[in-house]
């Protein structure tokens, strides 16, 4: 972990963001933050609002990484607390306030009051077998709001990119039809709006807010509406009220329609337009979002270390981004090349171990022959054309890899000695680097041999 070992390091921390953006946003977001506590575990930070929150972990988050501790996903070991509620400012004064403002800080209000993320948009999405499907239909959701699958429902496990999806769509309908109003809410804001609405008896402003002011209706997390029987009420009569005029909403969960603990009625709304699943991306996707994050914070890594990584980190984006996080913040204070060691070292527990499979030589040769269109016998005799020496290389390559073996006893399989292997594996691991031909011949063998 980056220990930070100074009581310095939140005003460090701010002393650098004040560089980064301007005043303003400084004075609004920034300057309201209170440090409660800063050890080199933890730090506990007040916060007015969750947006306050929120807008500091999606600007700062790799920033924090460098200057408050971190932790072992990788992110900023930051305990929020949210600030005693202040009276708020009714709706209606702030539609008027609205009206005064000039267009560019209308466009910079909205941008705020819709909670959207500015990295989250179509084109840092990263696109593969499990997503691709997704990402078709939100882009057309965005495209052509309200008039194709309505709702849209996204579910999948975490960190598999449903939140970044949901954003996209919100500043894609806010670039390309501008007249239409959005509303990007987490479930949780949604009830915690309900609650303060509730107590402060301006209820049915609200509900006129969510039925007659808002044309793209993006709702994140539903799954924490279950068990909350009042609002889930609310929730099914504002979507139906919303359907009904053809005004677009996008949901996601964590689980599909029909295993949320939630009413029959709401269920059947859920389920009424398209409902897609996000899986894990497989390892070539994985690899690509590496490179994309790597990139874009001017990292430079290996195809092999990359593949290392992805190999390693299999369920979740936004561990493969708190690897790179951490690792661009090493290098950072380090300044060292970034080695198999330094992730090792670097990324630790972070990186889950890969079941080891049992593979025989055997079937690794056949997959080799299969996919090098080589004939078996000659894989396994001494035949040395190219193709055939190619095959046989990349059986050893594969063979070190995947079998739990000493190197000696995997060379006698091959009926080679062990530099023979050696020499093998080590060739193919550098003309991975540059050849991405063989990368995808190599991961054709692996998919036949069910990895
Ligand atoms: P979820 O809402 O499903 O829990 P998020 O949308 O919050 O997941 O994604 C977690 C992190 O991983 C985000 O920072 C997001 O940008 C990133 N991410 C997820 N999927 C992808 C992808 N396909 N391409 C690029 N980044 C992704
Ligand atoms: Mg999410």
């Amino acid at each position: 972990m980056l220990a930070c070992d100074t009581p310095d390091a939140w005003m460090q921390f701010l002393d650098f963001a004040k560089k980064r953006c301007s005043q303003a946003a400084f004075e609004n977001w920034l300057a309201p933050i209170l440090l409660k506590s800063l050890t080199s575990d933890q730090v506990t930070l007040e916060v007015p609002n969750i947006f306050v929150k929120e807008y500091l972990l999606s600007n700062y988050r790799e920033d924090l990484c460098a200057f408050l501790p971190v932790n072992k996903t990788g992110e900023p070991a930051i305990k929020f607390q949210i600030a005693p509620p202040k009276p708020r400012v009714p709706s209606t004064e702030s539609k008027e306030k609205r009206v005064s403002l000039s267009s560019e800080a209308k466009e910079d209000q909205w941008k705020r009051e819709c909670r959207l993320n500015q990295q989250y948009r179509f084109r840092n999405f990263i696109e593969g077998p499990s997503n691709q499907f997704l990402k078709s239909a939100a882009f057309g959701v965005a495209s052509r709001p309200g008039t194709s699958y309505n709702p849209l429902f996204i579910h999948g496990g975490v960190g598999l990119g449903k939140t970044h999806i949901l954003h996209s769509i919100g500043h894609y309908v806010g670039e390309h039809h501008r007249g239409k109003r959005i509303q990007c809410i987490t479930t949780e804001q949604f009830i915690n709006d309900f609650v303060d609405n509730l107590r402060n008896k301006s209820i049915a402003g609200l509900k006129n807010y969510y039925r007659k002011e808002v044309d793209v209706f993006l709702m994140d997390d539903i799954q924490f509406l279950q068990n909350r029987l009042n609002f889930e009420e609310e929730l099914c009569n504002t979507f139906e009220a919303l359907i009904n005029q053809n005004k677009q909403i996008v949901i996601t969960s964590d689980k599909p329609p029909g295993q949320l603990k939630l009413s029959d009625r709401m269920i059947a709304r859920l389920e009424w337009g398209l409902v897609v699943h996000v899986g894990t991306p497989d390892l070539e996707t994985r690899v690509a979002i590496l490179q994309h994050k790597a990139e874009k914070k001017g990292l430079k890594i290996s195809n092999n270390i990359l593949f290392f990584i992805a190999e390693h980190i299999v369920d979740n984006v936004r561990k493969l981004e708190g690897a790179i996080n951490r690792l661009s913040a090493q290098c950072r204070l380090m300044n060292m090349p970034i080695t198999q060691e330094l992730v090792e070292e670097t990324l630790g527990e972070l990186l889950q171990q890969v079941p080891q499979m049992k593979v025989s030589v055997d079937q690794i040769l056949k997959s080799a022959a299969t996919v090098f269109e080589v004939k078996l016998s000659e894989l396994k005799g001494t035949g040395r054309t190219k193709k055939v020496a190619l095959a046989r290389q990349v059986a050893m390559y594969l063979a070190k890899l995947m079998i739990q073996e000493s190197l000696v006893m995997i060379a006698a399989s091959f009926g080679k000695t062990h530099s023979t292997v050696l020499h093998a594996h080590n060739a193919i691991e550098k003309r991975l680097e540059t050849d991405s031909v063989l990368r995808r011949q190599i991961q054709m063998c692996r998919r036949q041999l069910g990895a």
